[in-house]
Formats: structure tokens, C-alpha cells, sequence
């Protein structure tokens, strides 16, 4: 056998495996979703989400100390209104009294060292559950949608997050958040994280589910992008890179690992995350039941696709099993 076809002997050796990645994988890139709902008492299993709950405001420090103890270094907050009064332009959002809100504060005293990332959108709290504000055909205003959704992200900014997540994908939202945060006082307080490539992807069913967010009427088609459009994901990519977003996101991750490469070239010097989805975690937790394989070797690997393909930050409902499961290795 020629020398150049011997590959073997340099990876032979579980050390030696480690070794082979350009990067791997470490606490500080994991980043929980979580739910925060307006019962403060709240603990409410979510059936299509195997170990995730919707949390009161009063839950969370039971919830989350043991796992800052664990090496828990950043969370993501999305707002679930069960009581709140809707509207067209989604005004419970940013009440003070809201959950989210409360959660900001009550989070930023609890954990000082927590990094807490929101979530920004408004269908969770419009009564026609769309992403922005609506023309009378029901078509989206762009202009006032990306206003209200700065004007949420300011607030959200005040109450104390350190980071902003739109994840509403209209245009020009970037530019509006970056410059509302600036012209408020928060441009060097607060990173903006862009849902920048968001593709319309059927596996979004369990986190509705939690969210309640499903729209009343039609779907989301017209602002996210279809799952065919890798053209469209790198200009969505390069335009939000150019307005000022300090972090890039692609979601859903797993059959997305392509558009991560293309983010990994197009936006080298910005951190790169990807949302590993609710219906990702759902199926990487049904083939585990069913026997196809085990759970915790698929996790890794799902996960370490991701940090392949070039990610630097992952959003994962298995957080909490990695920060036990990365203990053990
Ligand atoms: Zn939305």
C-alpha cells in the first residue's frame, strides 16, 4: 500500500479523534431556549418537547441555579402569553409587568454572570399571531412592523438583556434595531443577534405548540425563506451583516448545515449561531425511542455538524444534558 493512502494511523487513538476538528464544542456555545409564561407559578410540561417546561417568573431560580452551577453560560427568553389582551401590533410585548420583562430583571439580579439573550417578535402577542403589524388585506406593513419591533427591542434592551434576537425576518429590521439601540443609549450595551437566514421549515410544530404562536390566518411564507433558497439566505446574510448585526443565526440547523458554511465564508469575523429546533430535538428524541439509535451519540453528533459546518453558538433544548454529558467526556 502506497504511504499517501494510510489515514488510519493518525486517529487511531481516542485523544488522538479529539484532535480532528477545526473546533469543538464547550459550554460557552451552548445557549437554552426557554419559556417564559405569564402564571408565575408555572411549571407546565410541554408534551412535544420531551423535558422542556413553560416557567413562571417565580420558578426560574429553582429551574435555572442548579444549572448555572452546572457551567450554564447563556439562555434565550421567548415570551408565552396565556392571559394577556392581543392586539394588531402586539403591545403586550413590551409590558413591564409582562413576563418577559420580569424575567429580564428578575434574571440580571438572580445570575449576575448569565448571559440572557431575548427573543424579538411580535406574533406571540398580536391577535392575528403575524410577525409584524398588517395592511388591511392582511398583507405586512413594513414600516410599522419594523418600527414596533425597534421600539421592543429597546425596551427589552432597558429592562437589562444583553442581547436582542429579531426573529421576525422583515426588512430592514436590523438597520431600525441597531439604530434604536444606538440613538437609546444602548449601542454598546446590548449585542443584536439576526435571525438572519430563518427558513419556512415544518419543524417549528412543538415550539408553536409551547409559543402558542401559530398565525390565525395563512402562514409565514411570505417573510421566511424557502427551504430551497440558498441565494436568498446569502443575501439575507450579507444585507444583515452590513446593518449592523453582531451576531448571525441560521435556523433551523440540521438540514440547513450548507447555508452555516455559506455564513461561516460570507461573515467571517462575526460569531456564527444556528437554532437546533424544537422539531429537530423532537426527532433526534423519537428515533432515540425508537430504538434507532442512542440518544446521547446522536445529540453529540447532530450538534458537532453544526460546529463543523462553522457555528460558534448553538441554541439547543439539550443544553442542560450537554453540560452533564461535556462533564463526563
Ligand atoms: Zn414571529
Amino acid at each position: 500500500m502506497d504511504i499517501s493512502s494510510i489515514l488510519q494511523g493518525g486517529y487511531q487513538h481516542p485523544v488522538s479523534r479529539t484532535w480532528q476538528g477545526r473546533a469543538t464544542l464547550t459550554k460557552s456555545m451552548l445557549m437554552y431556549p426557554i419559556f417564559i409564561t405569564d402564571d408565575a407559578d408555572a411549571s407546565t410540561e410541554i408534551a412535544s418537547l420531551p423535558g422542556q417546561r413553560r416557567w413562571g417568573v417565580n420558578k426560574l431560580e429553582g429551574f435555572l441555579g442548579p444549572l448555572v452551577q452546572k457551567g450554564l453560560k447563556s439562555v434565550i427568553l421567548f415570551g408565552v402569553p396565556m392571559t394577556c389582551e392581543k392586539d394588531a401590533r402586539g403591545t403586550p410585548a413590551d409590558d413591564p409587568a409582562g413576563p418577559v420583562m420580569s424575567a429580564i430583571v428578575l434574571l440580571r439580579k438572580l445570575f449576575p454572570d448569565l448571559y440572557i439573550a431575548v427573543d424579538v417578535c411580535l406574533c406571540e402577542y398580536t391577535s392575528h399571531g403575524h410577525c409584524g403589524v398588517l395592511h388591511d388585506d392582511g398583507t405586512i406593513n413594513t414600516e410599522p412592523s419594523v418600527a414596533r419591533i425597534a421600539s421592543v427591542a429597546l425596551s427589552y434592551a432597558k429592562a437589562g438583556a444583553h442581547c436582542v434576537a429579531p426573529s421576525d425576518m422583515m426588512d430592514g429590521r436590523i438597520k431600525a434595531i441597531k439604530r434604536a439601540l444606538i440613538d437609546g443609549g444602548y449601542g454598546n450595551k446590548c449585542t443584536l443577534m439576526s435571525y438572519a437566514a430563518k427558513f419556512a421549515s415544518a419543524l417549528y410544530g412543538p415550539f408553536r405548540d409551547a409559543a402558542g404562536s401559530a398565525p390565525s390566518f395563512g402562514n409565514r411564507k411570505c417573510y421566511q425563506l424557502p427551504p430551497s433558497a440558498r441565494g436568498l439566505a446569502r443575501r439575507a446574510i450579507t444585507r444583515d451583516a452590513g446593518e449592523g448585526a453582531d451576531i448571525i443565526m441560521v435556523k433551523p440547523a440540521m438540514p440547513y448545515l450548507d447555508i452555516i458554511a455559506d455564513a461561516a465564508r460570507l461573515a467571517p469575523d462575526h460569531p456564527l449561531a444556528c437554532y437546533q429546533v424544537s422539531g429537530e430535538f423532537a426527532m433526534v428524541h423519537a428515533g432515540a425511542r425508537a430504538g434507532v439509535y442512542d440518544l446521547r451519540t446522536m445529540a453529540f453528533e447532530s450538534v458537532e455538524g453544526m460546529v463543523r459546518a462553522g457555528a460558534t453558538l448553538i441554541l439547543t433544548y439539550f443544553t442542560p444534558d450537554f453540560l452533564s454529558w461535556l462533564d463526563e467526556e
